[in-house]
């Protein structure tokens, strides 16, 4: 079964399922932030930079 990320984006394939270092929380390709070669979920990302700005874009590259 297939997983689901936050956005509602649908998680169809293995390896495009990013989960977040910080929770492990499923990231899509689009909501996942990869920091320093690692991905975080975008609520962890904007913990972590000390942001709630980071808008709806992504994906976001540090
Ligand atoms: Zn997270
Ligand atoms: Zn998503």
């Amino acid at each position: 079964m297939a997983g689901r990320c936050d956005c509602g984006t649908p998680i169809r394939y293995p390896f495009y399922r990013l989960a977040c270092l910080e929770c492990g929380a499923n990231c899509c390709p689009v909501c996942a932030i990869a920091l320093e070669s690692v991905s975080y979920c975008r609520r962890c990302a904007e913990t972590l930079l000390g942001t709630g700005d980071l808008g709806n874009g992504g994906p976001y590259h540090f």
